[in-house]
C-alpha cells in the first residue's frame, strides 16, 4: 500500500515528487511490521499528502536493536572526531545541493512558505550541522588536580543510543537540532518525526546514507505518539531522550523515562513570550518586530510572541501601526503567511480566537479564517487583554497577538514573567542601561534585545521554568549527548 504518494500541482501549489515513506532502518528504507499506514495531509488543501509507514512498539525495538548495535559495535563511536566532522559536512553539503526539492516538501507537509524554507531553515540546518562538525574533534575531557600519588582526567564518552522526538512546527531544523549534536558526540539515534509532518525527515535519512554515515547510525520511525513516541521514552535501551513540544507530552515523556531505566530528558516545551516595548522605541522597528515575532510561520513558533507589552506614552500610535501591518499579510501565490499545520491546529486556534472574545478582549483585526481551502488564518490582534486571560497564559501556536498596556519599569517585568512559561522575550529601547535592567530580571532562557529569532548555532538555547531544560544550539547542547568519566591512576612512588 505504500505507492510513492501523489505528484501534482493542485490549484497552481507545487506538491513535490515523494519518493519516501518507508521506514529507515539500519541504513535501508523497510516496511513496518504491522503494515498499518497512516496519511499525510498538506495543509494548503486538506488533501492526503502522501501515506506513510506507521512505526509502532516493534519497530522502534528493532530501531533500537540497531542503534545499539551500531553504537556497541559499529565504527560511528569509534571513529575520530575528524572522520566523523568529514561525513557530517558531507551530510550537510547535500543538504545544501537538495535545498529545492526539501523546501518543497516542508511546504506541502507543514505549511510552511517556500522562500522560508529556502531562506531560513534549510541554510539554518546546514549550518548547524557544520557547526557541530566544527565541533567534533574538540570534545576533550579535563586533567584533574593531581596529588602525589595519584593523577587523574576526564573523558567524554558519547552517552549511547539517543531518542529524538520532534514536533511539526520545524521539521527540518528540529531534526539538525537535535541529531546534529549527537553525531558530533558520537552517539547513535532513533529520531521520531511528527506525525504531521514525516516526509523531510525521511529524505534527510537518504541523505544521511548517501553522506557516508554508517549503518544503524541515523534512524528514522515515523508513527503517532502514544505508540511510537512512547516506545522511545520508555525504552530500557535508549540512554537518553530529547524531546521539543508540548507541555502535557514532555510530562509523559519524563513519567516514561523515570518508570524505565531513568534515561537523561531534555525537554523543550513552548512558551508564552512577551515582547516589551518602551516609549523611547524606534516605532517602526517595533512594529515590525512585533509583526515577525508574533506572525512568522504562521504563529507556529516555540517562541513566538503572543503578547505585546507597549508603554502608555507610544500605545495610541503603535497599536494603530500594527494592525495596519498585521492587515498587509498576503496569503496569495506571493503569500508571506501559511496555513496551520492540519485541522487540529487550525479548530485550536480559532476556538482560542472565541474565547478571547468571550473572555471580554477586543478584537482589532482578523479573527477569522482565509480562502474556503485548507487551514489559513488571517493575522489576529486582540485589545484590552488582561493576564488572567486564556489567551495572555496559554500557548496558542497561531498567529494570534494580545496587545497590552504598561507604565512603569517595574509592572513591565512583572507582567512579562506572570506566567509559568520562561522561554525567551524581546526588549526594545534606545536606552542600554534600561535594556539591561530587563534582560536580567526576565525569567526566561534567551532575551532578545532590539532583535527578536536572535538565534546562532553557537548561542545555547532552551527553557526556564515550565518551558523545559537542557539546551539546543551552542557547545552546551553537545553535553546532554556525553557522559563525563573520571579515570584516576594511581602513581605509587612518586618523588613530585
Ligand atoms: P505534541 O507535544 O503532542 O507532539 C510533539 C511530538 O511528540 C510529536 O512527534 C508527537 O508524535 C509526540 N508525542 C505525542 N504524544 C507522545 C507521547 N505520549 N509520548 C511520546 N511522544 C509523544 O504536540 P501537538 O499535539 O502536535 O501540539 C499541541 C501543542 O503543543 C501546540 O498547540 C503547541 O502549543 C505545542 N507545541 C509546541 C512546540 C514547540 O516547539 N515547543 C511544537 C509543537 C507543538
Amino acid at each position: 500500500p505504500l505507492g510513492n504518494g501523489r505528484i501534482g500541482n493542485p490549484g497552481g501549489l507545487v506538491v513535490p515528487e515523494i519518493k519516501f515513506t518507508k521506514l529507515f532502518i539500519n541504513g535501508r528504507f523497510v516496511d513496518n511490521v504491522s503494515g498499518q499506514t497512516f496519511d499525510t495531509r498538506d495543509p494548503r488543501t486538506g488533501d492526503v499528502l502522501a501515506t506513510i509507514a506507521e512505526a509502532d512498539k516493534d519497530d522502534l525495538d528493532l530501531a533500537v536493536k540497531n542503534a545499539r548495535e551500531a553504537f556497541d559495535h559499529g565504527p560511528w563511536p569509534r571513529m575520530s572526531g575528524y572522520e566523523r566532522a568529514r561525513i557530517m559536512t558531507k551530510f550537510a553539503d547535500l543538504v545544501e545541493a537538495f535545498i529545492e526539492e526539501l523546501a518543497a516538501l516542508d511546504t506541502a507537509d507543514a505549511g510552511k512558505t517556500l522562500s522560508m524554507g529556502k531562506a531560513v531553515d534549510i541554510p539554518a540546518a546546514v549550518q548547524i550541522m557544520r557547526y557541530y562538525a566544527g565541533a567534533a574533534d574538540k570534545l576533550h575531557g579535563q586533567p584533574l588536580k593531581m596529588n602525589q600519588d595519584t593523577q587523574g582526567y576526564t573523558l567524554k564518552d558519547p552517552i549511547g543510543v539517543v531518542g529524538h522526538i520532534i514536533p511539526w512546527n520545524y521539521p527540518t531544523m528540529m531534526f539538525f537540532l537535535k541529531n546534529a549534536p549527537a553525531l558530533a558526540a558520537g552517539c547513535t539515534m532513533v529520531v521520531k518525526p511528527a506525525e504531521q509532518t514525516p516526509l523531510s525527515a525521511l529524505f534527510y535519512a537518504h541523505l544521511a546514507r548517501m553522506a557516508g554515515v554508517p549503518d544503524g547510525v541515523v534512524n528514522v520511525v515515523p508513527g503517532f505518539g502514544p505508540t511510537a513516541g512512547a516506545a522511545v521514552s520508555s525504552h530500557m535501551d535508549v540512554d537518553s531522550v530529547s524531546f521539543t513540544g508540548s507541555q502535557e507530552v514532555g510530562r509523559a515523556i519524563m513519567r516514561a523515562a523515570a518508570q524505565s531505566n531513568l534515561k537523561n530528558v531534555s525537554l523543550e516545551l513552548g512558551g508564552k513570550s512577551p515582547v516589551i516595548i518602551f516609549d523611547d522605541a524606534d516605532v517602526d522597528m517595533a512594529v515590525s518586530l512585533s509583526q515577525l515575532a508574533c506572525f512568522t510561520n504562521k504563529g507556529e513558533i516555540c517562541v513566538a510572541t503572543s503578547r505585546v507589552y507597549v508603554q502608555e506614552g507610544i500605545y495610541d500610535a503603535l497599536v494603530k501601526k500594527i494592525v495596519e501591518a498585521a492587515r498587509e499579510w498576503r496569503f496569495d501565490t506571493k503569500a508571506n503567511m501559511g496555513p496551520q499545520v492540519d485541522k487540529k491546529q487550525f479548530e485550536r486556534v480559532l476556538k482560542y480566537i472565541d474565547l478571547g472574545k468571550r473572555e471580554g478582549a477586543t478584537l482589532l483585526t482578523g479573527g477569522k479564517t482565509n480562502g474556503d481551502k485548507g487551514y489559513y488564518i488571517q493575522p489576529t490582534i486582540f485589545l484590552d487583554v488582561r493576564e488572567d486571560m486564556n489567551i495572555a497564559q496559554d500557548e496558542l501556536f497561531g498567529p494570534v497577538m494580545a496587545l497590552m498596556k504598561f507604565k512603569t519599569v517595574d509592572e513591565a517585568i512583572q507582567k512579562a514573567n506572570c506566567t509559568k512559561y520562561g522561554l525567551a522575550a524581546g526588549i526594545v529601547t534606545k536606552e542600554l542601561n534600561l535594556a539591561n535592567t530587563v534582560s536580567r530580571s526576565i525569567r526566561a532562557g534567551a532575551v532578545w534585545v532590539n532583535c527578536y529569532f536572535g538565534f546562532d548555532p553557537d548561542a545555547p538555547f532552551g527553557g526556564y521554568k515550565m518551558s523545559g531544560f537542557g539546551k539546543d544550539r551552542g557547545v552546551l547542547a553537545i553535553d546532554q549527548y556525553l557522559k563525563a568519566k573520571t579515570v584516576n591512576t594511581a602513581i605509587p612512588n612518586s618523588p613530585w
